[in-house]
C-alpha cells in the first residue's frame, strides 16, 4: 500500500474506495439489505439502518451532472498549481444507482457540458494526488 498523507476531515469510511483504485478497481458501497448505493462512504445505510455494506466494483462510466474550473491554487491542492486552469467534473454513475463521483477532466474539453458522457480512468498514487490512486474522468 502506498503512503498516504492524512487527510483530516474525513470520517474513514472510504478505505476501500482507495484501496480498490490502487488495485486499479473502481469500487463503490452498496448496502446488502436494501441494496441502496452509497457515496459518499457511510459506515451504515442511512435508508435501512444496517451496517453491513459490501464494495461492489462498477464500470467507470458516468455522465457529467456538474463540473467547475479551478482558476487558481488552493493551499489543499498546491500540488495542482501547475495544472491550473484545471476542470473538476462530478460524474453522475447509472451503474451505481446514480452515485456521484468527483474527478479532475483530463483530455479535450470540446464536448465539456451536463449530461456529456465521461469514462474514467484510473491513475497511480503520486505526489500531485497526496499519495492517493484517483479517477481521471475523459469525455467520452
Ligand atoms: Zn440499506
Amino acid at each position: 500500500m502506498a503512503q498516504r498523507e492524512r487527510i483530516v476531515g474525513g470520517i474513514g469510511a472510504d478505505e476501500e474506495y482507495w484501496n480498490g483504485l490502487e488495485r486499479g478497481v473502481f469500487q463503490l458501497p452498496r448496502c446488502t439489505g436494501c441494496k441502496k448505493w452509497m457515496w459518499p462512504a457511510h459506515f451504515r445505510c442511512g435508508a435501512c439502518g444496517t451496517w453491513d455494506l459490501a464494495w461492489e466494483e462498477v464500470k467507470p462510466e458516468g455522465v457529467v451532472y456538474s463540473w467547475t474550473r479551478t482558476w487558481y491554487p488552493f493551499d489543499r491542492t498546491r500540488e495542482r498549481s501547475e495544472d491550473v486552469p484545471y476542470v473538476v467534473v462530478l460524474a453522475e454513475i447509472p451503474h451505481a444507482g446514480g452515485a456521484r463521483v468527483m474527478g479532475v477532466l483530463s483530455g479535450p474539453e470540446d464536448k465539456l457540458k451536463i449530461g456529456a458522457a465521461v469514462r474514467g480512468r484510473i491513475l497511480a498514487p503520486s505526489p500531485k494526488s497526496k499519495g492517493y490512486p484517483s479517477i481521471t474522468w475523459e469525455l467520452a
